[in-house]
């Protein structure tokens, strides 16, 4: 048998607000919140500090709510590019390590360290996270272990500062307790079904049939119970170098047949969302949009058009697949299924130019797409929909993390 990888997973303790304390010394200490206007009558906390937690003030609740519980908080907004340049820095950092480094949101990474911790991969997890506090100002929390969904699940275990190892020797002791949707990609939808079953730890899902599992979530029950059992073989990806990722698309079979542009326009919102999200995720932009359309006689077509920039907004992916699908059916045959797909990848710092009448809005557009994605992170996808989706209920229902009906299919290596 070959020898356990050895994996990281780092996470930048309160985030968003550590970094505001960093910068305004004046915060520290006192009970204080980031506050996000997405909703615009509706602000909700995006993260918090331990003073302002001690209060049972919690992310993703309303602003109204939380000074209601602890009347001197102060609440400041986001400044999307310094956790952008934190992230990077942090980036950096790990990299004097290991070159195989796979961002996860702003605030976590992977780390394979398998072949670069001879003293052990927890002396080294312990090494950068004293390095990271010394040198960023901002404390991490460290999961180690031999796949990455333990090792996510490690970085949750103890914060702040803190160092977690799972290993195969204590797993079942250590990991097993916990609640199932400790586990990574466990959403609230998930979580219910679990429940329901009578399966809510980690360990009651690792030991259940995965003959149950599949009935209830298909293959994802499959790959459910082995992320429970510790048997999650995949890679961590090196991100932002050439050629790792060749494209990332979904596509998805509608409720209904879509009989227009209209109900075209429903299903590309979520699949536009779902692949913009992912592209940040991954710190790209596509420079050109792909879309397949398949009628209800399962005759299929793909068509491509390259945007005038890069983009990794839901918005202009969206704009580009509807001008696609205008050009190319009249919906005499109606659509069964359709889907989405951004190409010419590129790393999202990547120098582009950014015209002079776009780029503040753009700017902005994208800072408040980021903000939706680590909402959706934190609360599940249903959180925040767009208006557009409420006007179908049936086409508008879809949603790629509730009921896997959306499969991603991005390509890796070559
Ligand atoms: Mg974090």
């Amino acid at each position: 048998m070959a020898a356990d990888r050895e994996i990281l997973h780092v996470d930048m303790n309160n985030f968003y607000a550590s970094v505001e304390c960093l910068y305004d010394p004046q915060l520290r200490g006192r009970p204080m919140a980031v506050g996000g206007d997405v909703l615009a009558r509706h602000g909700i906390i995006l993260a918090k500090n331990y003073a302002a937690k001690a209060y049972g003030i919690r992310t993703g609740e309303a602003l109204w709510q939380a000074t209601r519980k602890c009347p001197e908080l102060v609440i400041v907004p986001p400044h999307f590019d310094l956790y952008l340049h934190f992230s990077r820095m942090a980036r950096t950092l790990y990299e004097q390590y290991t070159d195989r480094v796979e961002p996860f949101g702003l605030d976590e990474c992977w780390l394979d360290v398998t072949n670069s911790a001879p003293d052990g991969a927890a002396r080294l997890a312990h090494r950068i996270r004293t390095q990271v506090r010394d040198e960023l100002g901002v404390t991490v929390s460290v999961g180690v272990s031999y796949n990455k969904v333990f090792a996510k699940l490690g970085s949750d275990m103890k914060k702040p500062d803190a160092v977690t190892v799972l290993s195969r020797r204590n797993y079942r002791e250590r990991a097993w307790p916990l609640p199932a949707e400790d586990l990574l990609y466990v959403g609230p939808a998930t979580r219910r079904k679990l429940y329901r079953r009578g399966l809510a730890t980690i360990g009651d899902v690792a030991e259940a049939e995965p003959m149950v599992l599949n009935q209830l979530f298909g293959k994802w029950g499959l790959v459910l119970h082995q992320f429970a059992n510790g048997l999650d073989a995949s890679p961590v990806k090196k991100i932002g170098q050439e050629s790792v990722i060749k494209s990332v698309g979904n596509s998805t079979t509608a409720p209904r047949d879509l009989m227009n542009q209209e109900d075209a326009r429903i299903v590309f919102w979520t699949l536009a969302e779902s692949v913009a999200a992912r592209l940040r995720a991954y710190g790209l932009k596509g420079g050109t949009v792909q879309i397949t359309l398949r009628d209800n006689r399962l005759e299929s077509m793909e068509r491509q058009m390259r945007l005038s920039q890069p983009t990794n907004l839901a918005g202009e992916l969206l704009e580009a697949a509807m001008q696609l699908t205008r050009r190319n059916t009249s919906f005499l045959h109606p659509l069964r299924s359709v889907g989405l797909r951004a190409c010419r990848l590129i790393a999202e710092d990547a120098p582009e130019q950014i015209s002079l009448f776009d780029g503040e809005s753009r700017i902005k557009k994208e800072r408040l797409e980021r903000e939706v994605d680590a909402l959706r992170a934190r609360f599940g996808h249903g959180v925040i929909g767009r208006g557009i989706l409420l006007t179908d209920p049936l086409l508008g229902k879809l949603n790629p993390q509730d009921d896997h009906v959306i499969h991603p299919i991005g390509y890796f290596g070559d």
